[in-house]
């Protein structure tokens, strides 16, 4: 008795380091769906699927619920929701990744360590796309300081900065307003892209087959996600020691068609990536606040938006629809947080936004 527990304690401890090494993840992909509370989700699937629980992202093998409250505020907005998450320190509304000494617009707080500065620490490729501006909040978040949000001109100047590592290497999104920033504030996207060799394009297609870097600043917003996805993640995966990829895709439900319908393809670009990565991948859904959409009533067979006056599609600032109720703000509510890959098993439970970054970086076995 005594001789075979000790052979199965001697197995165990020649089999347990061996098990946690290849429990780390190589790569993380967090897709983050901005304001995707859980009420916005639960109307996608139906508006998607026709019923409840249809998502990919509802199925995912560990679900857990995130607060998403700042250091000072009850309802966070995407610059200290996103903070939060890609540096595990609570600061305050508009402030991109700085820390709670900051004051929004009138003072600088300490600069906060982001996953990305991380990942490019390690030598790791990095990669940021939106289907919103790429000097927005929730981009931003991981490659700029900023005391105010508004201040695109400084905070786009920032995603040509090599911060840690050899700098961001992928970076697709729309860019219109930011080209109008820089040029306000005296600089040109097209020079500081030159000066800093990140080869800069205006669609995908442009983006040569073999490319180890790639920005692409779309001039409109509505753009091919999938395509973004599967472009970015070819361009990452050439280099060897893994990557770090954030995706993000507004799902503001203030327009509710829209807002739904990006979410419904959000579900189906996460689903697919989940296909083809490999199993080293460590893939996190969340969003950094909820919203205030909520269904209120329906009968299966029933359009979610049914009602819905295309002459007029927007919460200003509230809509009131026969089965939906929308007022155009984000809400306090914790938000789902959903994960597949090594390092997924501690999303359960009620976690603080905050717990997301340490979730990610412990992933990777970093300190
Ligand atoms: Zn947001």
């Amino acid at each position: 008795m005594k001789r075979s527990l000790l052979v199965v304690l001697s197995v165990c401890a020649w089999f347990l380091p061996v098990a946690a090494e290849e429990s780390r993840a190589k790569n993380v992909v967090l897709f983050l769906a901005d304001a995707a509370g859980i009420p916005t989700i639960n109307a996608a699937s139906r508006m998607g699927y026709g019923a409840p629980q249809r998502l990919f992202v509802q199925r995912l093998p560990f679900i857990g619920l995130s607060d998403t409250s700042t250091a000072s505020e009850w309802v966070t907005d995407s610059a200290a929701g996103m903070t939060a998450i890609v540096t595990g320190i609570k600061t305050h509304n508009g402030v991109i990744a700085q820390g709670p000494d900051a004051v929004r617009g009138t003072k600088d707080g300490t600069p906060l360590k982001t996953l990305l500065d991380y990942a490019e620490e390690h030598g790791l490729a990095t990669g940021i796309i939106s289907n919103d501006s790429i000097a927005g909040a929730t981009p931003a978040a991981l490659y700029a300081h900023a005391n105010d949000r508004s201040r695109f001109a400084q905070i786009v100047v920032q995603a040509f900065e090599t911060r840690s590592g050899d700098g961001l290497d992928v970076l697709i999104g729309s860019a219109a307003s930011e080209r109008a920033a820089a040029a306000a504030a005296g600089t040109d996207l097209d020079a500081l892209a030159a000066r800093a060799a990140r080869p800069l394009y205006r669609t995908l297609d442009a983006v040569p087959a073999d490319a180890r870097r790639a920005f692409v600043f779309a001039d409109g917003s509505e753009f091919d996600l999938q395509r973004a996805v599967d472009t970015a993640i070819a361009i990452l995966s050439r280099q060897p020691n893994g990557y770090f990829l954030m995706v993000e895709s507004d799902a503001h439900t203030d327009r509710p068609e829209q807002g739904l319908r990006h979410l419904v393809e959000f579900d189906r670009v996460i689903e697919r990536v989940a296909q083809h990565a490999s199993s080293d991948t460590l893939m996190l859904f969340t969003a950094d606040h909820s919203f205030d959409l909520r269904i209120h009533d329906g009968r299966n067979g029933d359009s979610v938006l049914a009602g819905l006056d295309p002459a007029s599609p927007r919460a200003n600032p509230s809509l009131r629809l026969p089965n939906v109720r929308i007022d155009d703000t984000h809400t306090g509510e914790e938000v789902m947080v959903a994960a597949s890959g090594p390092g997924a098993s501690r999303v359960h439970g009620y976690l603080a936004n905050t717990d997301l970054f340490h979730i990610m970086l412990d992933a990777w076995g970093w300190k």
